[in-house]
């Protein structure tokens, strides 16, 4: 009888179908996921999802998951217990090591895993010696984080969801959303029946252009000339926002130049797009203030992708949509933690929190490890090209893979080709070149795929032997963190303990470092239950000890929890508060969230917001952009102003990066403080402030907006002490 039934338990879980980031559900009845349901307390769906929301439980509970680990021995498929695939693995893996070094190894992490496990996948693969590990985002947006970084700042959306209700305008290029991210489709709507017009550019007429004001077919290929296209009306009829480029803007009247030379007959051969058309669309932008700018793959996966996302960010700026509720750039990611892996996870370019691969950064997360540097140093091969230490080099990208088990190593600076690749949560569709990597897998010596389900790559292999399966937790039977596409950090509450014979990814990784025998050192400072499982929060605390750089330190285990509950009490009317402007709390605490968890920053929902004290996230900032297109190339991606042009220039500003490299000391001490107060310090600016420097900031903080000036000295500062590490300030990818 149901007096009788066991209790139901309902716990919380983010969807992993995109990055919108929706809230479910979920019941769970002795130890059985009986139900699901959209959360009707999450501001971000509102008690709705889509169809992909909806098949969650079946994605966990799937019959066709791989339930043991299992080994492919002469064309067979042979079951294996958990120690003697560690083993055999991990005794395969050494082999490797010591004949070919350990770059002969290559790692993948991804866009599904959490924050915790995408983190310590950078971490394994530090001890075990090598920068040869990537994830998905390389082939997604990677060319948004480096064009945007590279124009204001961080490579992240700058705006969110429930903000797009303050819209008086939406341009979409290369999204459809209404197919891709439903749920932020319902954002778009409402912000559609508060007034914004809409203007869809696709090649195709999709369901989010359905709903559009106005559908701009362009050839694909052509974003460039599109926007020049834009930008020569909007210069043409005096449209741009003059005040907001000239306090603002670096480097504007070179984009002028350039969009001179793309009339609309000359825009109208290259797109497809009319004058009409363009001058419309132009007078709808201008008239419609502030707008946003929505784009995802569409503009991204292009051989000159990086360059889209600049010409995009560039419209914005010329219409002075930047940093202001209704307005920014909302860049629609694609997995559910795309995001967050790529700001602390395993990409091969960069350390954590977008660190590259300097003494100094490697110096930095070695303090935050608690292991020595020289060490960490020794792990890596002795084989250097130019003199330059393996450990200061990029690794080999998921894009050129298959390149590295193929080609002549030499030519990209290996001592010997790829010959194991260990596939947690990365399958054949993230790679592409499908009859390469055929070819490819065919050559390693060792392929092992950690996942829920046997994956593209295993069939694609066609291999009759050395194929390892190790069956891993689906997102619901791990708890963590994942990373909205809106900077959001939200916990993922575990539903389920590991169906079959799964294991976590983090408990994978444990395993396999204890099995390398650095377990003890890797996990110095978080706590391993149960024998081999380790305790989430742990790792996320270490994360927000290292990660503060980018204001991944607000956000601890136990806010982040707090919120969670705190959601489930909110009314209609706090709902319809947070549904509406976009001026206090959304959902999860977005980074930047500076400071610690005690000092309660609010996450940055804006980011660059003038109108909010910098000491909320409101960082002014001064945009810079270079642009290319069919080798147009105003300013080389990753170049920057000469020194004498530096006083112009202003990079965002990263207080912690610079003083945890410990370049900080190349300031002035008015430049370090200065950092200091925009970083959240401005109580613990250095000893040789003065008095009259302290007051100085708070007129700076007072002022916002017209603080700029102030913040132009630290830009300079900045810029000197990069061109003379030769790095870009920070941020790229
Ligand atoms: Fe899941 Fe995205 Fe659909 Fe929301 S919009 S339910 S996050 S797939």
């Amino acid at each position: 009888s149901e007096s009788n039934a066991a209790p139901v338990e309902k716990r919380t879980t983010v969807c992993s179908h995109c990055s919108v980031g929706c809230s479910t559900i979920a019941s769970v009845q002795n130890g059985v996921w009986v139900r699901q349901e959209p959360d009707f307390d999450s501001p971000i769906n509102l008690g709705g999802y889509c169809a992909k929301g909806a098949a969650l439980r079946s994605h966990a509970t799937s019959e066709k998951r791989i339930k043991y680990p299992m080994k492919l021995e002469g064309g067979q498929w042979r079951r294996l217990s958990w120690e003697q695939a560690i083993d055999e693995i991990g005794d395969r893996m050494l082999e490797i090591r010591e004949e070919s070094g350990p770059d002969s190894v290559w790692f993948s992490g991804s866009c599904k895993a959490n924050n915790e496990a995408s983190y310590l996948q950078v971490k394994l693969c530090a001890f075990w010696g090598s920068n040869n590990r990537d994830h998905s985002a390389r082939i997604c947006h990677s060319t948004t984080v480096a064009g945007v970084a590279n124009t204001w700042g961080y490579g992240a959306m700058t705006n969110s969801y429930n903000d797009m209700h303050n819209c008086k305008s939406m341009f979409f290029i290369g999204s459809n959303a209404a197919e891709a991210h439903p749920v932020a489709m319902q954002h778009v709507l409402r912000g559609k029946e508060n007034g914004a017009k809409i203007i869809v550019v696709d090649p195709r007429f999709t369901r989010t252009a359905a709903h559009a004001n106005q559908y701009i077919r362009l050839r694909p290929g052509t974003d460039i000339p599109l926007i020049w296209g834009l930008l020569w009306h909007i210069f043409e009829n005096g449209w741009e926002d003059k005040e907001f480029i000239q306090q603002r803007v670096f480097a504007m009247d070179e984009v002028r130049q350039e969009v001179a030379n793309w009339t609309p007959d000359k825009v109208e051969d290259v797109t497809g797009a009319t004058e009409s058309e363009l001058y419309e669309a132009a007078k709808t932008l201008a008239e419609n203030r502030p707008g946003t700018i929505v784009w995802c793959m569409g503009g991204t996966q292009h051989h000159v992708g990086n360059a889209n996302t600049r010409a995009y960010s560039i419209l914005q700026l010329a219409l002075g949509n930047m940093g202001k509720s209704g307005g920014g750039a909302n860049i629609f990611r694609g997995h559910d933690n795309v995001q967050g892996a790529t700001d602390i996870g395993p990409l091969c370019n960069t350390l954590p929190a977008y660190m590259g691969f300097s003494d100094n950064a490697w110096k930095h997360w070695c303090r935050v490890w608690d292991v020595e540097f020289e060490d960490m140093r020794s792990r890596f091969d002795t084989y250097t090209v130019d003199g330059v230490h393996r450990m200061n080099v990029a690794g080999i990208p998921v894009s050129r893979v298959v390149d590295g088990i193929l080609e002549d190593p030499e030519n990209l600076g290996q001592r010997d080709r790829i010959r194991g690749i260990f596939f947690q949560g990365l399958s054949a569709n993230a790679v592409a070149r499908g009859p390469e990597l055929q070819n490819a897998l065919s050559k390693l010596d060792l392929i092992v795929v950690s996942d829920p389900f046997p994956t593209h790559m295993v069939a694609l292999s066609e291999r009759t032997d050395g194929v390892y399966l190790l069956p891993t937790a689906t997102q619901f039977e791990q708890a963590g963190t994942v990373t909205a596409s809106n900077r959001s950090l939200q916990v993922r509450e575990k539903i389920l303990d590991p169906l079959y014979e799964s294991k976590t990814d983090t408990e994978i990784l444990y395993l396999l470092a204890r099995k390398f025998g650095f377990a003890e050192d890797m996990f110095k400072h978080i706590e391993i239950e149960d024998g081999d499982k380790p305790v989430w929060e742990d790792i996320l605390r270490e994360i927000n000890k290292g990660a503060w750089t980018i204001g991944y330190s607000g956000q601890s285990p136990e806010r982040l929890k707090l919120q969670l509950k705190n959601k489930h009490t909110f009314d209609t009317t706090t709902l319809k508060a947070i549904g509406g402007p976009c001026d206090g709390e959304t959902y999860g605490l977005p980074w930047p969230c500076w400071g610690t968890a005690e000092q309660k920053h609010p996450g940055t929902h804006i980011l660059w917001n003038p109108s909010l004290p910098v000491s909320q996230g409101g960082l002014p900032f001064r945009a810079r952009f270079g642009t290319e297109h069919e080798g147009v190339n105003l300013l080389a991606e990753n170049s920057w102003p000469a020194e004498s042009e530096i006083q112009d220039g202003h990079p965002p500003v990263t207080y912690g990066l610079l003083r945890s490299l410990g370049w900080h000391e190349d300031l002035t001490p008015f430049e370090m403080a200065t950092i200091a107060w925009v970083g959240g310090e401005a109580d613990k600016p250095s000893e040789s402030v003065t008095e009259d420097d302290i007051a100085r900031f708070r007129t700076m903080e007072s002022d916002g907006l017209d603080s700029v000036a102030w913040h132009t000295d630290i830009s300079g500062g900045i810029q000197r002490i990069c061109l003379k590490h030769e790095v870009a300030p920070f941020g790229n990818a």
